[in-house]
């Protein structure tokens, strides 16, 4: 689902240059779009349409299974959220002056966590994110986060709503590249000007384990 919402960042980009479409943006605006884009694969209004789309047979989408689907994603998002700051700090650590051997550096750090370094091992063989422009900046996922809920605000409690939909449009897919994203936001609402500290407030707002 977050690949998708890349390839909708740059399907929707309406730019008069290609080079400022798609996720040519502030590198802290890259991932906000694909993330927003997550919450249609977890809000009733959009997977109560999916009957239309696919056997007679599929359950019907009811408060039920979306808190049984919002319980199952939340499971284990502590462990999820760590792991994410693990590899923000690997990140940095690799990007910082001292020179370090990058798989002894990783098995360290990774040992240092409550489920340890399995031996063997090699993740940052696979962290492609840390040669390919992201620099010390894989952090920005957590910020993505935020800026990713507060855009999905515009879209009150209806994501299927067109007039929302167009309004949200037009002001991004036409301008967020030409813009610092600092002025896009002050331009998005007066009132939305996130922080770090906005992020327990605005994941609130979003679909929660009804047991
Ligand atoms: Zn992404």
């Amino acid at each position: 689902m977050h690949e998708f919402g890349h390839v909708m960042h740059g399907v929707l980009s309406n730019t008069d240059y290609a080079s400022q479409a798609g996720t040519s943006v502030e590198r802290d605006f890259v991932e906000a779009p694909s993330q927003m884009f997550e919450e249609w694969a977890r809000r009733k209004e959009s997977l109560s349409l999916l009957p239309q789309f696919c056997s007679p047979a599929c359950p019907a989408v009811d408060d039920d299974l979306l808190g049984r689907l919002s319980t199952a994603r939340l499971y284990g998002a502590g462990m999820r959220y760590s792991r994410q700051h693990l590899y923000a700090a690997y990140d940095m650590a690799t990007s910082g002056a001292a020179s370090t051997e990058p798989l002894a550096l990783w098995d360290t750090m990774e040992g240092e966590t409550p489920l340890g370094h399995v031996p063997g091992t090699q993740f940052p063989g696979t962290f492609e994110h840390i040669i390919s422009g992201y620099a010390a900046g894989y952090y920005g996922y957590m910020w993505s986060e935020v800026l990713a809920l507060d855009m999905l605000s515009v879209y009150g409690t209806n994501l299927m709503d067109p007039r929302s939909g167009a309004a949200f449009g037009a002001r991004y897919w036409r301008r967020a590249a030409r813009r610092r994203r600092q002025r896009w936001f002050a331009s998005f609402s007066a009132a939305s000007r996130p922080t770090p500290r906005s992020w327990p407030r605005l994941r609130a707002r979003g679909p929660r384990p009804s047991h």
